[in-house]
């Protein structure tokens, strides 16, 4: 079978060198507009799941990629002058560099031909192949150009710059700054090497408040460590070189698409869906969709036809609790007003509560108050079902109204 895969991120990568170690007589190209050393974007976080997912299907790579992650074990959540520590609430950190090294790498050592530097232009410039897989990120050309998938695409409401940062940040940490034009805050993360990733979000208000449309990247930077200096500890923040007032600020674009292939061309990872860097998952249901794309390959041999149609119900289906869980992130970043008011360890109870349906419709000290109760009533109830009759005795120990999360408060 002879493949070509538009687009060497992670979902390209993956799935050529998924199909290769499954078939090593696929002829298998991927094309890639970038040079080897050169991605956008700084570092990703990975869960553990996603991890041993990968064990599973190639143990060469998942090795590389575990040794080469970071392990942030907590979460901390800092505003108002106090940090909220969520003990053994982080993940994996990894640089996207190196992540992609190691899978272009691995994919090379199997046969795959990598083509770098090699930009598939206009939709007549597609390669004679058996199947196209279009992998080419959320600004899809080949997705677009094509126009049978039926994109929706929406443009978040906030700005968001991805940065990195010579500090490392041990734990993952939300990082929230007052200004006189409104809330600026950052997600900080190590992701190996002595670096973390630094994303750096506001409303578009605050953002034109503050001047970052008119500013030049390196004016940009100097007023974001002014502004984060306290989280810095005197290290700089290092963009990514682009020419421009405001450059490198975006509105985040949200994907879906009602159709996953159309004849020989089938869509995976941003190509097909995004959703909000918040929830940390896009790259993870990148690679989820290159295992699920060579798995039916694989289960239907000589049918591509019916193969593409059960991936595609397959993984539209396994999207539906992502992609909403990311809406609901998105929205709680955007109406940040609404809870910034709240103490500490309020606002960081409902920041880990944010993909809750209901919480944009009640009061928020409201739905910290439900939160609590209905908190108190599981460790209760789970309490009651180990424990048995000694739980008696120690419901009389328990004192409602503490936090029930498992958070603690740093000052
Ligand atoms: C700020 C931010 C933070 C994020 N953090 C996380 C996180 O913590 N965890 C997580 O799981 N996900 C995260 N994501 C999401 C993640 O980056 C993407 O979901 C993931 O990279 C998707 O992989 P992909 O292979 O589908 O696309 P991409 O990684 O975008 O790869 C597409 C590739 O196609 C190439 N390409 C494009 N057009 C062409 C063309 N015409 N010809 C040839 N090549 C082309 C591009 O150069 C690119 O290399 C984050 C995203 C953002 C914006």
């Amino acid at each position: 079978m002879r493949i070509a895969c538009v687009g060497g991120g992670p979902a390209g990568l993956y799935f050529a060198l998924l199909m290769k170690l499954r078939e090593p007589g696929h002829d298998i190209t991927v094309l890639e507009r970038n040079t080897a050393d050169s991605t956008q974007g700084w570092g990703v976080t990975l869960g553990r799941d996603l991890l041993e997912e990968l064990h599973r299907c190639d143990p060469v790579s998942a090795q590389e990629i575990h040794q080469a992650a970071f392990s942030q074990f907590d979460q901390v959540v800092d505003i108002h002058g106090r940090q909220v520590l969520y003990p053994g609430g982080g993940g994996y950190g990894i640089s996207r560099q190196r992540l992609l090294d190691i899978l272009a790498c691995r994919a090379q050592g199997l046969g795959v031909r990598v083509e770098f530097g090699h930009e598939v232009m206009p939709a007549s410039q597609l390669p004679t192949a058996d199947l196209i897989v279009a992998c080419d990120g959320v600004n899809s050309r080949v997705r677009q150009e094509a126009g049978a998938f039926q994109a929706d695409v929406r443009l978040g409401d906030n700005k968001y710059l991805w940065l990195g940062t010579s500090k490392v940040f041990e734990s993952f940490t939300y990082a929230f700054v007052p200004t006189d034009r409104g809330w600026v805050w950052a997600y900080c993360y190590g992701i190996g090497g002595g670096q973390s990733t630094f994303i750096v979000e506001c409303s578009s208000e605050t953002w034109a408040g503050l001047g970052f449309g008119t500013l030049s990247p390196q004016d940009g930077l100097s007023v974001l460590e002014k502004l984060f200096e306290g989280h810095l500890d005197e290290h700089p923040l290092l963009g990514q070189v682009q020419p421009g007032p405001g450059a490198g600020w975006l509105n985040f674009r949200t994907v879906t698409s009602r159709r996953w292939y159309d004849g020989r061309i089938v869509l995976a990872g941003d190509a097909a869906h995004t959703t909000h860097y918040t929830t940390g998952s896009g790259t993870i249901l990148a690679i989820e969709d290159a295992i699920a794309l060579a798995g039916n390959l694989q289960r239907h041999p000589g049918d591509q036809k019916l193969a593409l149609a059960s991936y595609e119900r397959q993984r539209k289906a396994a999207l539906r609790r992502p992609q909403s869980d990311a809406r609901f992130s998105a929205r709680w970043f955007e109406s940040i007003s609404r809870y910034a008011d709240l103490e500490a360890h309020e606002f960081s109870a409902l920041l880990h509560g944010r993909q809750s349906p209901l919480l944009p419709h009640l009061p928020p000290r409201l739905y910290h108050r439900l939160h609590q109760v209905t908190e108190e009533v599981t460790v209760l109830g789970e309490l009651r079902r180990r424990l048995g009759p000694k739980a008696k005795a120690l419901y009389s120990r328990y004192k409602p109204g503490q936090p029930g999360s498992g958070s603690a408060i740093r000052d």
